[in-house]
């Protein structure tokens, strides 16, 4: 029998928080973001539940020559761009559209002998200060852009730094959106702004973030980007981390539990001993109190997660015993609020999922 471990992706739930996306940003054409596997579901999976978006958008030049190969046929969009001239032949034979992030991607295009057309997407740095250039320098850069006979299409875009606050005290999306306004004025063609924090906020920055097209990543995973749940926004969990119980123990007053020592039962208690560990993607810091669910009841993690293992206080589920199923996260145990609880985010554990767990899907409606 294999090990007990699972992940469950819940392709209805990717469709259902894709409608959330267009429900959010009327008007928009949204790309949803494949990158890092899908955010862990596995790439040819983020294509089938996203089958309905208006084109995909990913960082690895390799996966986007997969996602062809897989059969997509829409629109990709490379959100780093190329990484050397080498890519630029990648651009005409599959079709991949191109973030220029930086001079040097400019040189690439001007340098290659590109035998048909591009589009590209040219990125505005607004104050996130990683990629793409300062909004003074964009006029330049688009007209560097549209000298290159190959050229067809040229968006704009930019990136929020703090899309859960309109008004972050270093750098809100207001301030974002006033120099995007500034480096934008006099060129013309799309724009492409919000990530999932930009799509939830639409409404309330009332039509001063409307844009030709968004770029949904978390969201569409059912993932809360900041600000509120995912729960209250709507979306719905995308996948299960689903095991079970493989050892109780019963020890008494005084017993410490795992490595290190670091938890010490105060009373005599039952541990479970579950089946999923660090090397699956579980976060090794999650402390003692965690979050967790043995037998559809909620208790928590005692002492330090191992590589293959990780102990649960079953005080609370009298009833537990070897093979008790037990949710990692998912419906009723939200993957945020365990990454929470570890002092990260639910993009991390959600891309942290390791190759060795066992992925299941579960389509309630396979051609919905
Ligand atoms: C990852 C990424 C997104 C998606 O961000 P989420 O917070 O997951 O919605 C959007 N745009 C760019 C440029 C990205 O790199």
């Amino acid at each position: 029998m294999p090990r007990p471990l699972r992940a469950t992706i819940h392709l209805d739930a990717m469709r259902h928080n894709l409608a959330r996306a267009r429900a959010c940003a009327p008007g928009a054409r949204v790309w949803a973001v494949v990158k890092a596997d899908a955010y862990g579901h596995g790439l040819a999976r983020g294509m089938r539940g996203f089958a309905g978006a208006d084109g995909l958008a990913l960082v690895e030049t390799e996966n986007a020559v997969r996602l062809r190969e897989l059969g997509w046929t829409g629109p990709l969009l490379l959100l780093e761009g190329i990484f050397d001239a080498s890519d630029v032949a990648l651009l005409r034979q599959y079709g991949l559209e191109s973030t220029v992030h930086c001079a040097e991607q400019i040189d690439l295009l001007e340098h290659a002998n590109l035998n048909g057309p591009i589009d590209v997407h040219l990125k505005m740095n607004t104050g996130m200060n990683r990629l793409g250039f300062a909004p003074h320098a964009c006029a330049a850069a688009h007209a560097r852009l549209r000298a290159i006979a190959a050229v067809r299409r040229i968006t704009l875009m930019t990136h929020f730094a703090n899309a859960d606050e309109l008004e972050h005290p270093h750098l809100g999306m207001r301030e974002q959106l006033r120099r995007f306004g500034v480096g934008a004025a006099g060129i013309d063609g799309e724009r492409s702004l919000s990530n999932s924090g930009g799509v939830l906020r639409q409404e309330a920055l009332a039509g001063a973030l409307a844009s030709d097209w968004v770029r949904p990543g978390i969201m569409l995973y059912g993932g809360t980007p900041g600000g509120r749940s995912a729960l209250e926004f709507g979306l719905r969990p995308t996948m299960t981390l689903s095991s079970a119980l493989i050892g109780v123990q019963q020890i008494d007053a005084g017993e410490f539990v795992g490595y290190g020592s670091r938890f010490r039962a105060e009373r005599p208690m039952r541990v479970g001993v579950v089946a999923c560990g660090y090397a699956d993607g579980y976060p090794r810091h999650a402390p003692h109190g965690g979050p967790v669910q043995v037998d559809g009841v909620r208790t928590t993690l005692v002492g330090r997660v191992s590589m293959d293992m990780l102990a649960v206080d079953l005080t609370p589920v009298p009833g537990a015993r070897v093979g008790s199923p037990v949710l990692l996260w998912g419906a009723g145990l939200p993957i945020d609020e365990v990454a929470n609880a570890a002092g990260t985010i639910g993009y991390e554990l959600m891309c942290a999922l390791a190759p060795r767990v066992r992925v299941t899907e579960d389509d309630l409606e396979p051609h919905g």
